[in-house]
């Protein structure tokens, strides 16, 4: 039953800024996000994810709200959708 895609979302501070390596700043906005990698997120700056994963990523006011994001996350099936953002 080996599950590859298995969704194991983790909770973070949301970083004010980052370096030019990429790495994040140890100051924080107040804000929290929702890092996903199984689906797409590589943890990087907010602007470079897809469309799609800036819906879950929040950002979230507080612990509590990410946090019960991430159960739901975690709880669904492979094959979980995305919330779709209209476009153009
Ligand atoms: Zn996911």
């Amino acid at each position: 039953m080996a599950d590859r895609e298995r969704h194991d979302p983790y909770v973070r501070a949301q970083p004010r800024s980052w370096d030019a390596a990429g790495a994040p700043s140890s100051e924080t906005t107040g804000f929290y996000e929702l890092i996903c990698p199984a689906c797409g997120d590589d943890g990087g700056p907010y602007e470079r994810q897809p469309a799609e994963l800036e819906a879950l990523r929040g950002p979230y006011p507080n612990v509590r709200a990410a946090r019960r994001m991430l159960r739901e996350h975690r709880g669904l099936p492979g094959a979980w959708s995305l919330p779709r953002k209209s476009r153009g």
